[in-house]
């Protein structure tokens, strides 16, 4: 049986590795060729993987994109303020209809965040490149399957607690690092018809996103967002009802 494959958009700021040695030194590419590459090899024929980034028109999330897509990925960090309120007005639409969300590393402090989840996103943050270990805590998530527990980054930037979200609806991974802070590194929160999830492993610096492990994350967070794949469907809307419309046939329930 051939099923339609999930298409996903991964959008990347794309500033760190046009503009700092060291990041294009590791993302030579940029971060969104390195996700998207990931998650297509990860998923094969399953998905359909496109990129965009901050600097093209509309960033690269037209009307027709948006609407084709059924998972987003989102790195951002440096220009956050520069994203167009439009388009996270949109974003945010296609969401509450069921578009999933993938929210990655500081894209804690992005402006789509703080519109969904309705808080600042704020962390207690360090950057000395020091070891993360990520444990799960819900083994039998679909997003943790496949995924050692724990396993070990070598090298990140400590997001630490207390960190300003809503409780998640569900939490599946938590963080400890050298220096000794937690962190709940890896949330779920449903919006409206809209799967999202936030994980925040991935600062520029360092390799994250060419880890195995983490790489099995973000292609089980697609599998998991795309829930349904709903596309082209409306946000929930109130709707006045008839007395008795869902025990009686449509055709004799009274009018209302
Ligand atoms: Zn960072």
């Amino acid at each position: 049986m051939s099923r339609t494959p999930i298409h996903v958009m991964v959008w990347g700021e794309n500033i760190h590795e046009r503009h700092n040695e060291r990041v294009r030194a590791i993302y030579p590419r940029g971060m969104h060729r390195t996700i998207a590459d990931a998650i297509a090899s990860h998923l094969g024929a399953d998905v359909n993987v496109r990129t965009a980034t901050l600097e093209e028109p509309e960033h690269g999330l037209a009307d027709e994109v948006l609407q084709t897509t059924d998972v987003l990925s989102w790195w951002g960090h440096a220009a956050h303020d520069r994203v167009d309120d439009a388009v996270v007005e949109k974003v945010h639409r296609r969401v509450l209809g069921g578009m999933g969300l993938l929210l990655l590393h500081s894209s804690q402090g992005s402006k789509i965040l703080a519109r969904l989840l309705g808080t600042s996103g704020s962390v207690r943050w360090r950057d000395v490149g020091e070891r993360e270990v990520v444990w799960t805590v819900s083994p039998s998530h679909p997003i943790a399957e496949g995924v050692p527990n724990p396993f070990v980054i070598p090298q990140q930037e400590m997001y630490g607690e207390f960190f300003d979200i809503p409780q998640p609806d569900e939490l599946v991974f938590i963080s400890s690092f050298a220096g000794g802070e937690v962190f709940r590194s890896g949330c779920c929160f449903t919006r409206g018809r809209g799967r999202i999830f936030y994980f925040s492993p991935g600062h520029e610096f360092y390799p994250v996103y060419h880890q195995a492990e983490v790489q099995r994350v973000l292609a089980n967070a697609v599998r998991w967002a795309a829930f349904g794949q709903r596309r082209q469907q409306a946000p929930f809307q109130s709707e006045k009802k008839p007395m008795g419309w869902f025990t009686e046939p449509l055709a004799t329930a009274p009018e209302a």
